[in-house]
């Protein structure tokens, strides 16, 4: 098999058909007719499930996942990949962001560079909204900030793999799963692609805020303990603050002026707590996921598998 392409989808049933035909049209164009496209259902609560079932009957080159509820996006991308047989791997959004027509561009520049990795960066973001852009930029920045693997700035999930960078990869045990930083983490030569990204060809965002935010922590506590060290910068200037006011007490008292100092104290008592607070919940957001992993559960459960690629022998991580 020398193509296949991964789709994770959640509630895209209006995405689904079209998708389904530009899709094959590129693979087409990339590598003839030896391809295949794993959709995975990640626990859609509309007509996905069945739209896929229907897809994969009438077209052989497709494989459709079933999972058994909504496991998130990078999980269900995860089991699309475990299940993928291609030589080369393209991963991409179920609702046509990335334009799948760039397939034969990026398969010629992972050649052309000798790539293992050809990721696509977003040049520019049509018809998202102005804070999705610029939590998008902030996040993208701050991460590269904090962590020492070169993450690329503004690249998503949209990229061809070798099958020996996907192998790599999903050697990577980890439940919470940041694809795009875990690729850059594997190594190999990585070569950026720059590319427009549409508007969503139908339906709404399946990113609402609090996954966003879950997304960027799992991000940040994955590939940097730099929040952790907060904590000492904080007790840092916490101390020399403390040893400055002290000395200033000091003074006060020799001098016999006595300080009414309810001001001053109420804000010690508010910033030392406030901090404390602060650092208590980062270290908590380790602690959750050094227990969430501890209990070493499998990634996701596949419910049934629907198409041609279809061996029971696969089911399960
Ligand atoms: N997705 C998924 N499970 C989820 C959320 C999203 O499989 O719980 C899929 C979704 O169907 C899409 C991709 O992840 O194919 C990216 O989601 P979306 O396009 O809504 O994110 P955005 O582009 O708005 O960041
Ligand atoms: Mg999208």
């Amino acid at each position: 098999m020398r193509l296949s392409i991964v789709v994770p989808c959640f509630n895209e049933e209006a995405c689904l058909p079209a998708l389904h035909e530009r899709l094959a049209k590129a693979a087409q164009a990339a590598a003839g007719e030896d391809f295949e496209i794993v959709l995975v259902n990640d626990g859609s609560r509309d007509l996905s499930w069945s739209l896929m079932q229907q897809i994969a009957a009438g077209d052989p080159h497709v494989m459709a996942v079933n999972l058994s509820r909504n496991h998130g996006h990078q999980l269900a991308l995860t089991a699309g990949l475990d299940l993928c047989r291609g030589a080369y791997i393209l991963i991409i959004d179920a609702d046509l962001q990335d334009p799948p027509e760039l397939l034969p561009a990026m398969m010629q520049a992972m050649q052309d560079q000798q790539a293992d990795v050809v990721y696509g960066v977003r040049k520019s973001r049509a018809g998202e909204t102005a804070f999705k852009r610029f939590t998008a930029h902030s996040f993208y920045r701050l991460l590269s900030r904090a962590t020492d693997v070169d993450i690329p700035l503004d690249a998503g999930d949209f990229r061809l793999m070798s099958r020996r960078a996907l192998d790599a990869l999903l050697s990577m045990p980890e439940q919470a799963r940041f694809i795009r930083g875990m690729v850059a983490w594997i190594g190999f030569r990585q070569v950026p692609f720059a590319y427009d990204r549409a508007e969503r060809f139908a339906g709404e965002t399946k990113y609402p805020f609090h996954k966003m935010f879950r997304f960027a922590l799992d991000a940040l506590t994955g590939f940097s303990s730099a929040p952790l060290k907060l904590a000492s910068h904080a007790g840092l200037a916490l101390s020399v603050g403390s040893v400055l006011l002290i000395l200033y007490i000091a003074y006060a008292w020799s001098v016999g002026r006595n300080v009414p100092g309810w001001t001053s104290l109420m804000l010690v008592v508010v910033v030392l707590g406030a901090v404390q607070m602060f650092v208590l919940a980062l270290m908590g957001e380790y602690i959750g996921r050094l227990y969430n992993e501890s209990k070493r559960r499998p990634l996701y459960i596949v419910q049934e598998i629907a198409g041609d690629g279809h061996n029971p022998g696969r089911l399960g991580h």
